[in-house]
């Protein structure tokens, strides 16, 4: 009866307080959260949890030693997914992060993949960013990766720290783009050094950004090295 009564009210809700697909915006009905189950079930995944892309893999060729990359979704321009990771980093839905990874966390459990890992970071977001949006978008899905692993995840030890130099001294190029963006740091070692880790992030284009922060992890003595992202252009 108690059931049948909160149906009810759940219909009542959806009238009064209509919510809307993250991805192709029709109205989402009673126990859908926050993405359509069309939707759902018509999204492009990689299936890079079955075997390796090398049009994904290849972007870290030569240049960061990752044993496996692991991307849920394809990313293309206007599309479904791409409304998706929009809701996700501007329209304040931190829950739409968590909801992913535990999705996606439901695909990774078919290859058992909790047991090659001892720990999940996410991507450290630059602290004016962070002030400016109120969550990391990494930490979120890290955070639904996390509890559908059952493989904790940790936001301290790792963090994106801003350096000043003066302007006169920030000739190159290279130089001003760190000072701009920050460079990765490993605050705590012993968290890192000898961990199997999955570094996330929500999406990978040219890798420029995963390439910086999995080789300080490496440099602080982890392990082995997975990157795991909701999305991929490739
Ligand atoms: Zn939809």
């Amino acid at each position: 009866m108690k059931t049948r009564f909160k149906n009810y009210l759940d219909i009542l809700l959806d009238f009064v307080y209509p919510r809307i697909c993250l991805s192709c915006e029709k109205n989402v009905l009673g126990a859908e959260k926050h993405i359509c189950i069309e939707c759902i079930m018509s999204i492009p995944k990689t299936n890079s949890h079955f075997q390796q892309i090398e049009l994904i893999e290849r972007k870290f060729w030569g240049k960061l030693n990752v044993k496996h990359v692991y991307s849920f979704l394809k990313f293309s321009k206007k599309g479904k997914v791409q409304n998706i990771l929009h809701a996700l980093k501007y329209k304040n839905k931190p829950e739409l992060g968590e909801y992913i990874g535990k999705m996606y966390a439901n695909d990774l459990k078919e290859i058992d993949f909790a047991k090659n890992i001892d720990l999940i970071l996410g991507i450290p977001l630059h602290t004016d960013k962070f002030k400016l949006r109120g969550y990391n978008q990494a930490d979120e899905f890290a955070k639904g990766l996390s509890a559908g692993l059952n493989v904790p995840f940790d936001t301290t030890s790792f963090v994106r720290t801003t350096f000043t130099i003066s302007q006169t001294k920030t000739k190159s190029r290279f130089f001003r783009f760190k000072n701009i963006e920050g460079v990765f740091e490993v605050i705590d070692k012993s968290q890192i050094k000898g961990k199997r880790i999955a570094l996330v992030d929500d999406v990978l284009t040219t890798g420029s950004t995963i390439e910086e922060a999995g080789n300080a992890l490496l440099g602080a003595g982890c392990m082995e090295l997975y990157i795991i992202t909701i999305a991929a252009a490739y």
